[in-house]
This record gives C-alpha cells, sequence and structure tokens, in this order.
C-alpha cells in the first residue's frame, strides 16, 4: 500500500498527543514539504540521514518532509541548489493539528440528524444519501426566499432539484436572518448558477453545494443583488449507485443498447464541440453518449439554464467536480483562447485568495485544455459557448489526491466554508462591476 502524506498525521498527532498532552506548540512553525520529482528521492534521502528533515511519508517516487524553521532555509538551499522543487503542503503543523483536533471535536459535539419528518441542515459530519438530501430541500422549501423545483427526471425517474435563492431587499428578512445589509437592493439583479452532483463518485461536490445553499439562504446581504441558482444533485442515479454498488461510479445509469456496459458521462453529453476529448465507448468513464443530449439529465439542466439565461442577467456559472484543488476557465474543447480569459482569470484569482484565508487552502487558476486535459461537451463550455455566460469555471474541489474521490466527511465543513469565502468575494465582485458599468453608461 502507498503511504499517502495525509495518513503519516495520524500517526504523528497520536505520537505529539503522547508526549506534550495534546499540544501542539513544539510543532509550530514546522511545514510539510512535498516532492514529486523521482530525481530528488536520493538528496531528501541524504538530508534525512544528516537530521535535517524528516521523511513522514512516502511512494517510490515521492517524499513528504517535515521541515523544521531552523533548519528550513537550509534544506531549501540545498533542494534548490540541486534543481528540484517542492510544494508547502502544510505552513504551520502546530495551527493544522489544532484545526483539525477543533473540527473533529465541534463535529463530535454537535448533535446532527436528518429525517424525513426533521432535516434542518444538510450534514456536516457524514455526505447525505440521495433521500436525506431530498428531506433537507423539502425543509428548505418552507423559507419563502427559496423556491425548490424539479427541472426534470432522471432515466431512472429521480427528480432533478433546483434551488433558487431569491434576491431581494434585506428588509422583512430580519426576523428570521439577522444578518444586516445597508446597501439598497438593485432593481436588476444579476442571476448564478451552481452545478453540484454530475460525476456521481465525486461525493464532496453535492455535499459543498448544499453547504452553500444552506449559508446563502441565512445572509440576505449575498442575495440582495443577486439571484443564486443551484443544482446540487445533477445525477441522482449515479450518486445513488455508487452507495449501493460501486462507490468509484461517475456517469448517469443509461443502460446502453448493444453494450453490457452502462451509463454515459453526463458531463461530456453537452450540445458544444460535442465529441471531442469524450469517448464513442460505452464501456469508457468518458463515454459521450449516441448524440448531444441524449440524456434526461442534461435535457433537464440545459432547459433550466436557457430559462434563466433568457432573462438576460446570467452572469456566472460554476460547476463542483473532485478532486485537485483547481479552477479551471474554459475552453475545454480546444487549446483557443475563450473569450474574457482574462477577466475570468483575474476574478479566479480573487476567489483563490479568500478560498485560501481559512485554512490555508490552495487552489490553482487553470486553463482546462491547456492545463488540465481535453474535453468537450461539457457544461461550462455550452454556459460559455452557447449562453455567452461571462463567468464560467468548474471548480475541482479537495484535496489533491491524498484521498482523491474517496474525501473523509471530516472535510465537508472546512471545504465548504473556504469555497463559500472565496464565491462572497467572486460575487461582490461581479455586483460592484455592474455598479461601475451603469454609472459610466449612465
Ligand atoms: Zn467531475
Amino acid at each position: 500500500m502507498m503511504w499517502r502524506w495525509q495518513h503519516w498525521m495520524v500517526v504523528l498527532l497520536v505520537t505529539v498527543a503522547a508526549v506534550s498532552g495534546n499540544n501542539y506548540e513544539g510543532l509550530a512553525g514546522h511545514q510539510i514539504w512535498s516532492l514529486e520529482s523521482e530525481l530528488a528521492v536520493e538528496l531528501v534521502d541524504q538530508l534525512q540521514a544528516q537530521g535535517l528533515l524528516d521523511v513522514v511519508a512516502h511512494t517510490e517516487r515521492t517524499r513528504t518532509v517535515r521541515v523544521t524553521p531552523e533548519f528550513a532555509s537550509l534544506v531549501q538551499k540545498e533542494l534548490h541548489g540541486a534543481g528540484h522543487n517542492y510544494s508547502v503542503k502544510v505552513e504551520d503543523l502546530a495551527k493544522h493539528l489544532q484545526k483539525e483536533k477543533d473540527e473533529k471535536t465541534r463535529q463530535i459535539h454537535r448533535a446532527e440528524s436528518c429525517t424525513a419528518t426533521s432535516c434542518p441542515f444538510p450534514l456536516t459530519y457524514s455526505y447525505m444519501t440521495f433521500q436525506q438530501m431530498e428531506w433537507y430541500l423539502k425543509e428548505l422549501a418552507k423559507n419563502p426566499w427559496v423556491e425548490v423545483r424539479s427541472i426534470g427526471r432522471s432515466i431512472l425517474d429521480r427528480d432533478i432539484w433546483m434551488v433558487h435563492i431569491k434576491s431581494g431587499e434585506c428588509k422583512g428578512r430580519k426576523e428570521l436572518y439577522p444578518n444586516r445589509c445597508r446597501r439598497r437592493a438593485s432593481s436588476k439583479p444579476m442571476a448564478v448558477w451552481l452545478e453540484g452532483g454530475i460525476h456521481a463518485r465525486e461525493w464532496i461536490s453535492p455535499a459543498v453545494t448544499l453547504q452553500l445553499i444552506h449559508q446563502i439562504t441565512k445572509d440576505c446581504c449575498v442575495t440582495q443583488d443577486l439571484d443564486v441558482y443551484v443544482v446540487p444533485m445533477a445525477n441522482p442515479d449515479g450518486y445513488v449507485y455508487s452507495w449501493t454498488t460501486d462507490r468509484f461510479w461517475r456517469k448517469n445509469r443509461r443502460s446502453n443498447s448493444g453494450s453490457t456496459c452502462d451509463g454515459v458521462d453526463l458531463n461530456r453529453n453537452w450540445d458544444y464541440h460535442f465529441g471531442v476529448g469524450a469517448s464513442d465507448e460505452p464501456c469508457s468513464q468518458v463515454y459521450k453518449g449516441t448524440k448531444a443530449f441524449s440524456e434526461p439529465e442534461t435535457q433537464a439542466l440545459r432547459d433550466a439554464m436557457l430559462q434563466v439565461a433568457s432573462k438576460g442577467n446570467l452572469k456566472l456559472m460554476i460547476a463542483f467536480h473532485s478532486y485537485g484543488q483547481v479552477l479551471m476557465y474554459p475552453w475545454g474543447w480546444t487549446a483557443d483562447k475563450a473569450p474574457d480569459q482574462q477577466d475570468m482569470v483575474r476574478l479566479g484569482k480573487s476567489f483563490v485568495m479568500k478560498a485560501k484565508s481559512n485554512y490555508g487552502t490552495h487552489y490553482r487558476v487553470i486553463n482546462a485544455a491547456n492545463d488540465f486535459y481535453f474535453a468537450s461537451g461539457s457544461t461550462d463550455d455550452w454556459s460559455k459557448g452557447v449562453l455567452k455566460t461571462k463567468y464560467v469555471y468548474t471548480l475541482e474541489l479537495r484535496d489533491e489526491g491524498g484521498h482523491g474521490f474517496d474525501l473523509p466527511a471530516t472535510k465537508i465543513l472546512p471545504n465548504s466554508m473556504e469555497v463559500l469565502a472565496g464565491l462572497k468575494a467572486v460575487f461582490r465582485k461581479i455586483i460592484s462591476k455592474k455598479r461601475t458599468t451603469n454609472t459610466v453608461v449612465l
């Protein structure tokens, strides 16, 4: 079994707790660095032999090391001198461990439950079943500022739910939500579209999306000038299957005629340069389907998005996926530049900056085709190419590969909170941009 860098943390946590009574002060300023070049392995092992660092996780070709403040610059010099790069995974180990401990304590002490008769908030200590999501949405719909509507049904006849958190003045909402907003609401609010759960195995995507819904609903200042549309679970059949049968199922549950393999990749099924960077082979994970929009799930999403876009104010679309911690802008189908690239990069950077402020999690802004891989028929390209949405992204949530799709549920809350922080910054920017534009035009 390969050692991932996260695994050593448990070992270290136990060790440190044993020697210092759960006090992490001794690790203040210690950092965790990751070296992913095979060529660096020998030098790292030598530095360890000299007592300059600690290898805390490794594979055959990589090393994860703990570096103390006193040797950090010396180790850096040695590594750079030999031409090796490293990335800092943990900035301050003491803070990091304390945060993890606090999170765990909070989760243990918080009584969470979600039943058919009471599901007041989306769970933070465990992933929700599709049924639990529906129970939560039913409760959410009681809120007068939220509309929950089925936009269509999946191939196995499950509802695809869309949540609309309505724009409007804070006035009158204060009793329910104490957050004040001093600005006056705009007469023509903008719209944003958030999509979660299109790939079944990426459980953190609907989990974060539901937390976002919950938090945004509570903060009327965020939605004063924005209509927020969210589909938290775009692929219910695949999600249910990933719970019952195959944890790593990705596609929908289409029974493909003439093949023993089921499923269409819903994020390759949209009608924009359909077929480039997608497979004709039903057994492939990226099988595009028999034709564009062959699937009821993509049809439902398309129709709802067209309806929102027809009002002329859809400014932002984000599809939540995992994993990789990257914010990708189009195109995915070609390496050519998409319209508004510079603006998308700039806005993406403000997301990254804010998302980092809570837990130090680093996201990178990259181009889908050039920096990730070619893919076509995805929600983001269609949104950019057909709807002409100005800001379009696919956000790959946590982590960077240590746990991959099987991210522990303890990460739901921190991942959601940092994305919320990033998202609020993005919302603020697009709202203030609109104001500036209006002033100039008027
Ligand atoms: Zn995905």
